[in-house]
């Protein structure tokens, strides 16, 4: 297994990424990356272990319910979480595709040892730039437009496209290519899947960042711990050797990659979405608290729903665990529906916690000046004497909660993660496609037919 160190040598590959119109020679030491190369190596330096057959725990397999309650709902930093959902996509689609592909499949798992060998990290790249949303890849005018292989050797294949909003890619090993979506038979080319170094010759991250520059990041918490860069990953005729091919024209398992990555991402987000609706709760309820209002009926009701709704996500989240089923391998995955239920649920339900949490919260969430106007002798007294709310609770009490609320809710950070919870893994649409996909409609029906007095008729 690689330390920190070992981990941030790793990244001086030559890898071409580029921010704000500029190539950064050195992801480590450039202060917009820094940060997040920082929390990654300290992830590697928390899960070390010694020895040649050591392998990280969260590239592991696993093997019971335990195993994947402890993988879901472990506090890592980003980038090893998103290793995480890739290598168990990767396991998952091995075994989906076996009958059709076996040398896909036989690619991935020595693919997958090599990764936990290497104790390497793999980001996912599966947005496709899609050009015209309307048309098929096969009929955009740009052909570019949806990744696909230009050309086939006897060592490898050639792929050209881009892929959108590609999460920590700078900072990671490894790109998980996949197809966006399911492809028609003419549509071979699109059906390409394979693993790909960062260093590859043609591979060019260019990132935006999610944090404004100048924050006193001690009034955005959030801002702090969650700064996360976004890469528009440009494949520009990248060959790929044979043995890093896992799917290449079988049209038939374009969709399986992405409904493989579908449940972890939605999965490992679930997890997140669970812990994050108890803690708006509890921001609802602190700061109603140190409002002086926390009796008041309309408060105590809005925090009723909210905890209405982080239970029910957190019963989808313990549904999903419960149901786990098993691939063939072994490996225990988490079940679909629940997965999908809940992932839908916290995204859709998302506006309404924001909703009751400003409104408890009141105008100060927004307009709470900062910790330094706290620090500055000419206004800080006076600030802890106004914020002051339920006495008892120092201003300056009442002050951090609001900087943390506005950060969670309404900062840039705020807009951000209300996006990210909507879009990644796939808008609403796509969980309620898998819903409805996985739902028993013959028992419901039959159920309705029973209670009708149609107990007879056919479902
Ligand atoms: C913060 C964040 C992080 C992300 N991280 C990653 C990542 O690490 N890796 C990765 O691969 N992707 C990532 N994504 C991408 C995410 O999965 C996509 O944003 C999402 O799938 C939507 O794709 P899009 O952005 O291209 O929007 P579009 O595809 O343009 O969709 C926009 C809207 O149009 C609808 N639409 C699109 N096409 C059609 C059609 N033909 N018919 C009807 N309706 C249509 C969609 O349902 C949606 O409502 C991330 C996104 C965000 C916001």
């Amino acid at each position: 297994m690689m330390t920190g160190a070992q981990y941030k040598a790793s990244l001086k590959d030559g890898r071409r990424v580029y921010f704000r119109g500029e190539r950064v020679t050195d992801v480590v030491t450039h202060p917009t990356f820094a940060h997040q190369v920082e929390a990654a190596a300290a992830g590697y330096d928390r899960d070390y272990r010694s020895g040649a057959d050591a392998v990280s725990s969260y590239m592991k397999a696993p093997r019971s319910i335990d195993e994947l309650r402890d993988q879901a709902t472990a506090s890592v930093d980003l980038l090893t979480s998103i290793s995480t959902t890739s290598t168990m996509t990767l396991l998952t689609a091995a075994d989906r595709i076996q009958k059709r592909r076996p040398q896909g499949s036989e690619a991935i798992r020595d693919y997958v040892r090599e990764l936990q060998r290497k104790d390497l990290r793999i980001v996912e790249c599966i947005t496709d730039a899609k050009g015209d949303r309307s048309l098929p890849p096969a009929k955009q005018p740009d052909p570019d437009a949806y990744l696909r292989v230009v050309e086939r050797r006897s060592d490898g294949v050639v792929i050209r496209g881009a892929k959108l909003h590609i999460a920590v890619a700078p900072i990671a090993h490894e790109l998980m290519v996949i197809p966006t979506k399911a492809m028609k038979p003419d549509e071979r080319d699109y059906a390409i899947a394979c693993g790909v170094a960062l260093d590859t010759p043609g591979v060019k991250v260019i990132n935006v960042g999610s944090t404004p520059a100048g924050l006193d990041l001690r009034d955005y918490p959030f801002t702090h711990d969650e700064f996360i860069s976004h890469g528009f990953v440009i494949f520009d005729d990248v060959f790929v050797p044979n043995e890093r091919v896992f799917l290449d024209g079988e049209t038939e398992h374009a969709a399986t990659f992405a409904h493989s990555l579908g449940l972890w991402i939605r999965a490992q987000g679930l997890a997140g979405m669970a812990d994050e609706a108890d803690m708006r709760a509890g921001f609802a309820q602190l700061i109603a608290e140190a409002n002086g209002l926390d009796k008041v009926v309309h408060i105590k009701e809005k925090i009723a729903e909210m905890v209405i709704h982080a239970t029910l996500l957190r019963s989808t989240l313990e549904a999903s665990l419960a149901r786990a089923q098993n691939l063939s391998d072994g490996t225990v995955i988490p079940d679909e529906l629940y997965t999908n239920v809940g992932k839908y649920l916290g995204a859709a339900e998302l506006p309404l916690m924001n909703r009751h949490l400003l409104d408890i919260a009141g105008g100060s969430a927004l307009t709470a000046p900062s910790t330094r106007d706290l620090e500055n002798p000419e206004t800080g007294q006076l600030l802890k004497k106004y914020m002051v709310g339920k006495a008892g609770l120092g201003g300056d009490y009442r002050l951090k909660l609001f900087h943390a609320i506005r950060d969670l809710t309404a900062s840039t950070t705020g807009s951000y993660k209300n996006l990210a919870t909507l879009l990644g893994g796939g808008g609403l649409y796509a969980q309620r496609v898998v819903t409805r996909g996985r739902y028993d409609m013959e028992r419901a029906k039959r159920l309705a037919l029973r209670a009708a007095g149609l107990a007879d008729q056919p479902v």
